[in-house]
């Protein structure tokens, strides 16, 4: 299949790029690098074709569609907490981005769209773990509102329009070329004080955490078995980590000796931030895809694959 995959060049993107690639799939990426690497594609040479581009330009988005049949839309803001200081990033990046994808997709005539949603759509769910049929969804964070706004446009594309749609919320996403999230920040605090581990709130918020292949291959998994005009699967594990569980993996993992973790308190890293997400991805499983690593075990691999990268 032709695919174009918006922040192909991003950490999730990019390894969704290579099991496309693996799988024999020609891939075009659109990607402004604002967060994405052009290394994280160089190992494929002229096999991907990357273009340098932003969503928020329509006519550039129109021009990277031709031959395309399905959209892989991951582009995005990946920062949550973004929007406590700046209130209008997720609404373009996120909202205004996705109507911008769907747009040119009309006009070229694409039919199919997968989409990077989150588990921050369910806000502080009563129900856990979270099924997909949960509601009313109520984010409490301007990404969430993107995400839950972008998911709306897609189906209203459907509806109006025959399009067809994969809305993919994701758990926390950890792996190798992470460039965000908490086990980054850990480790990127211990390489500035090897003494002491600041950790934000009460390290009480659990949350559920998938590798990214495992991520990729799941996306890939159900754009193949799932063929309803829309098709919505939590991904992730139905466990969670903790952040205090996290914080000690990083410092075992560190080696190093007499690390002092510090809670700065409260129950939340950040005004916005879900202390506590689970999700039920039994219909993800029952669909035939079975995560390899549970969340803790996603976040041990994670440490020890980026104690690698950053040195
Ligand atoms: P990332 O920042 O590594 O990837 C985003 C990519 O989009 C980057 O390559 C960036 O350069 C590109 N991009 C951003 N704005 C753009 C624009 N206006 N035009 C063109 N390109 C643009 O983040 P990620 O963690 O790989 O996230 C990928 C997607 O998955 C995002 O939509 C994110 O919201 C979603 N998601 C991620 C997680 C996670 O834990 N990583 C969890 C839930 C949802």
């Amino acid at each position: 299949m032709h695919c174009l995959v918006t922040g192909g060049a991003g950490f999730v993107g990019s390894h969704l790029v290579d099991l496309l690639v693996e799988k024999g799939h020609e891939v075009r990426v659109f990607d402004n690098l604002s967060s994405g690497r052009r290394d994280f594609l160089s190992h494929h040479g002229d096999v991907v074709s990357l273009v340098t581009g932003d969503l928020l330009d329509l006519e550039a988005v129109k021009g990277a569609m031709e031959g395309i049949e399905i959209v892989y839309h991951l582009a995005a803001n990946p920062d949550i907490r973004l929007g406590t200081s700046v209130t209008d990033t997720d609404l373009k990046q996120g909202t205004v981005a996705t109507y911008n994808v769907l747009e040119a997709m009309r006009s070229a005539g694409v039919p199919k769209i997968a989409f990077a949603s989150s588990s921050v759509v369910y806000g502080e769910a009563a129900e856990m773990p979270t099924p997909e049929d949960y509601g009313p969804l109520f984010p409490i964070s301007l990404y969430g509102a993107s995400k839950l706004g972008s998911e709306a446009l897609i189906t209203s594309f459907m509806g109006t329009f025959g399009l067809q749609g994969w809305l993919f919320r994701f758990a926390n996403i950890v792996g190798a070329r992470g460039t965000h999230g908490v086990i980054f920040d850990f480790i990127h605090k211990l390489k500035a004080d090897p003494t002491r581990l600041e950790v934000l709130g009460d390290g009480r918020q659990e949350k559920s955490y998938m590798e990214v292949r495992d991520c990729a291959a799941a996306m890939l998994h159900l754009v193949s078995a799932a063929d309803e005009p829309i098709n919505c699967y939590n991904l992730g594990s139905s466990d969670t980590c903790s952040v205090r569980r996290i914080a000690e993996i990083v410092v075992e993992e560190s080696g190093l000796p007499d690390v002092s973790i510090e809670y700065t308190g409260g129950d939340r890293g950040w005004a916005g931030d879900v202390p506590k997400a689970m999700l039920d991805a039994s219909r993800m499983e029952a669909a035939g895809y079975s995560p390899k690593f549970d969340s803790e075990g996603a976040v041990r691999y994670t440490t020890k694959v980026l104690f690698e990268e950053i040195g």
